[in-house]
């Protein structure tokens, strides 16, 4: 019997967003033998510049590719909220869902994209950020926050750790040399939306921006976030 319990949990506002973000991180936990699960909080329906491709066909294309990134990267589950892309709210609805997914994986990490950058941000990705540092602290760590869920037999989970991707205040960087070729072929799932770019330029591109990451470390390639620590 498998357990349910996953080390690390990565809530992706859109299809791609996780590869962009955090998939040489992904990549180094699951060489090191820990679980990963992603929630992928959109249905990413409007990320396209094809007028004449259907909203729900998009979707679908966009689950497809998903999954083949995570899998590419041995991610053990991807769980699709299909909230509509450019549609995500903050509200209780949102935050319980977050709240029970924590309770059941109970991992110790949670990647997600930084809310508290400014000005020019995706609102679905300040949105996932800010919900989702709701529902690890201080929801999912309460009895009183849902008594249903823990009549479901989800008890309270703490949360660990929060990397913040996208991040304006960056204070943690990854070593990801070893795994930034994971990265790459993890990117290279999401064919509608990079699939027009030259794969060379795609490389040199996500090389630089990582070397760029990297600066002042003692390796090449590093993925950067904001990280937060959390106490008893
Ligand atoms: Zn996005």
């Amino acid at each position: 019997m498998g357990t349910t319990i996953a080390q690390g949990m990565v809530v992706t506002p859109h299809p791609d967003d996780a590869e962009y973000g955090v998939a040489g991180t992904v990549a180094r936990w699951i060489g090191e033998g820990k679980d990963v699960v992603y929630v992928v909080c959109t249905n990413g329906d409007k990320g396209t510049s094809n007028a004449n491709m259907k909203p729900e066909v998009l979707a679908r294309i966009r689950e497809e590719e998903q999954t083949a990134a995570a899998r590419s990267l041995g991610v053990r589950e991807v769980i699709f909220l299909r909230h509509p892309d450019q549609g995500l709210e903050d509200t209780p609805e949102f935050r319980k869902e977050l709240v029970r997914l924590i309770r059941i994986y109970k991992p110790e990490t949670v990647a997600t994209a930084d809310p508290y950058r400014r000005y020019v941000w995706h609102r679905d990705h300040r949105i996932t950020g800010q919900v989702t540092l709701d529902a690890v602290f201080p929801y999912a760590r309460d009895h009183l926050s849902y008594p249903d869920l823990v009549k479901e037999g989800l008890h309270p989970h703490m949360v660990r750790e929060i990397l913040l991707w996208g991040s304006e205040d960056v204070n943690y960087r990854i070593d990801i040399t070893k795994t930034f070729h994971l990265k790459l072929n993890a990117l290279r799932c999401h064919k509608s939306q990079v699939g027009h770019i030259p794969p060379q330029e795609i490389e040199e591109w996500l090389r630089e921006r990582h070397r760029e990451m990297a600066k002042g470390e003692d390796f090449q390639l590093a993925e950067a976030f904001h990280r937060v620590e959390i106490w008893q």
